[in-house]
């Protein structure tokens, strides 16, 4: 393992893939968005819980794949839970920038997600961080129900 991947896989991300946070059914969720990424095999469920306002009244998920993926999801719905839809937003677009584009400084309401930053280096790990974020994108888009996403179907 070289430096840069051991940077990413810092104890932090290690202890949310072992142990993830908000892992389990929500069985009063409004929406179940199924996210798919192919090229490492990594599945998420992602059910969410929106206030009659928008906010992320609640946010759990349950899936299998790489250390990444369930890391970031763990952090997300940490991250998401309680959160306004304008806020929830932010987090998400500052998430997306933080590990697709060469942004000099990370946003400190990122939090412990920051630590997901060495992704950027690693095209196909970018996946693996995304795809619960790309989950969530779509459950905003989602007024009540079930959909699906893929990492391979470009949006
Ligand atoms: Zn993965």
């Amino acid at each position: 393992m070289n430096s840069d991947l051991e940077e990413l896989y810092q104890e932090v991300i290690l202890d949310h893939s072992r142990r993830p946070r908000n892992f389990g059914e929500l069985p009063d969720a409004g929406v179940r968005v199924h996210g798919d990424n192919p090229s490492c095999g990594d599945e998420i469920h992602l059910a969410v819980k929106f206030g009659a306002d928008g906010a992320v009244e609640d946010i759990r998920f349950t899936g299998q794949g790489c250390a990444i993926s369930q890391a970031s999801a763990s952090l997300m719905t940490m991250k998401l839970k309680g959160k306004s839809r304008a806020e929830a937003t932010l987090l998400l677009r500052a998430f997306q920038d933080l590990v697709t584009s060469d942004v000099a400084a990370a946003p400190p309401s990122l939090g412990d997600l920051r630590l997901l930053r060495g992704v950027r280096k690693f095209p196909q790990r970018v996946k693996c961080a995304i795809l619960s974020w790309r989950a969530f994108e779509q459950a905003l888009q989602t007024p009540s129900g079930e959909a699906a996403i893929s990492t391979e179907a470009d949006s």
